[in-house]
């Protein structure tokens, strides 16, 4: 197969924005309308908290400026006090720890494996003591959200998951981000839904969802614009806002309504883009493990995955040198890796989080995976000439390094 005429695809490029946006967008321009407070009632970011809240078959929605954003308001709005510790998988982005920093609380780190998902004896054996577990499914990897959910419940302590980059993904028939007390979405460019910035959570908890609302900076009687289901007046909501009515501080953390104009006529693209980047990234996957050098590890039974990228790990790649040496014969064909632990300062990788306070911890199961777990682009819209020559390029490059066959 000969692929030399074809160009590298660009995989940072995102999807135009539905057309349906700049009419509304237009409207907005047009009457200033942009706080997301001054329409009395139906502005558009109301309106996409409803949409996203019966896309997910939750009760409540709650937009806001980023997925960090509304971490850190789900933190908050579990009422822990401060020094609270949260545990979160080693694999993850910096955002998450920051969240919990901001929130004057402890991250705790549990190992991950070579799968990419949480270490459950390490899970567990972390466990006691912590007040709240903040499960990151980092890259869209599900970890065994069955086994967290029994050990979280039988001690009585709360799940948030960070749901930034799985939007579609579904565990055992649950949607991600349902199965926790809180479950929380970027709408960042190199998410599936492209909003520049921004961010939702979503629950079935009215306390939990009237504190992050007030948090979020619904102030005065702002709060009388979420509703409950369907839009209606929901009492158990208005009897939770009275109850926090001027004892909580406001963070200004809300979402405005161009961004709304510009992710609602997103959602009813996401099933396509799900169906497609699977599709996409189990036809890479298959090539990709057809090559002695390169392993992507299965998904777990219960997970239906929707990715928007590609991790592998090299294999039989003894030293740092020969791992750094496929990142660049990949980048020469004109595909960029990022192997995670190697690429200098790397967000995901848990050395760099030195603004955690305390010792950091060692975590050498997770050390050794992000030494040779590479990471490329792999969104929805690629064509199979694209996919063929992000695999081939790859595939090439190890056996630049390795040799044409194992030993
Ligand atoms: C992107 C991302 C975040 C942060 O989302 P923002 O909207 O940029 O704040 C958090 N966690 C994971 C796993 C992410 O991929």
């Amino acid at each position: 197969m000969s692929l030399d005429h074809v160009p590298a695809p660009n995989v940072y490029d995102a999807e135009p924005i539905p057309a349906a946006a700049r009419a509304e967008i237009d409207r907005l321009l047009l009457s200033g309308d942009l706080f997301r407070y001054t329409a009395p009632a139906d502005a558009p970011v109301a309106l996409l908290e409803r949409e996203f809240a019966d896309l997910m078959g939750t009760k409540y929605a709650l937009a806001v400026s980023s997925c960090s954003a509304a971490l850190f308001l789900s933190l908050e709005a579990l009422g822990l006090p401060k020094g609270a510790k949260v545990l979160i998988p080693a694999f993850t982005f910096a955002a998450v720890p920051s969240s919990i920093v901001h929130a004057g609380m402890q991250p705790v780190l549990c190992e991950v494996g070579e799968n990419y998902r949480i270490d459950i004896d390490d899970f567990l054996v972390k466990l006691p003591g912590v007040d709240a577990v903040m499960i990151s499914h980092m890259r869209g990897h599900t970890s065994d959200m069955d086994a967290i959910m029994k050990a979280c419940d039988a001690v009585g302590v709360p799940v948030i998951e960070d749901a930034a980059h799985s939007l579609g993904t579904i565990w055992n028939g649950r949607k991600i981000g349902t199965i926790g007390k809180v479950g929380c979405f970027s709408f960042q460019s190199y998410k599936l839904v492209n909003a520049g910035e921004g961010g939702i959570l979503i629950t079935d908890d009215a306390d939990v969802v009237a504190r992050a609302v007030i948090m979020s900076g619904a102030y005065e009687h702002n709060w009388k614009k979420h509703k409950g289901p369907n839009g209606q007046n929901d009492p158990e909501l208005a009897e939770a806002f009275a109850r926090w009515q001027n004892k909580l501080p406001l963070y200004n953390l809300r979402m405005q309504n161009l961004s709304a104009a510009v992710i609602r006529p997103q959602l009813p693209e996401v099933a396509r883009r799900v169906r497609d980047g699977r599709s996409n990234h189990d036809y890479v996957a298959e090539l990709l493990n057809g090559s002695a050098w390169l392993n992507v590890p299965d998904a777990l039974d219960p997970e239906d995955r929707a990715p928007d990228s590609i991790q592998f790990n090299l294999v039989g790649f003894e030293t740092d040198a020969q791992a750094r040496a496929f990142a660049d014969a990949a980048a020469a064909r004109g595909v960029k890796v990022q192997v995670f632990g190697l690429s200098e300062d790397n967000a995901r990788a848990f050395w760099n989080w030195q603004f955690i306070p305390g010792r950091l911890p060692d975590l050498p199961r997770t050390r050794a995976m992000l030494m040779r777990a590479c990471d490329v682009r792999l969104p929805a819209r690629l064509q199979k000439q694209d996919l063929d020559f992000i695999a081939s390029a790859l595939i090439d490059a190890a056996e630049e390094i390795k040799g044409a066959r194992a030993a």
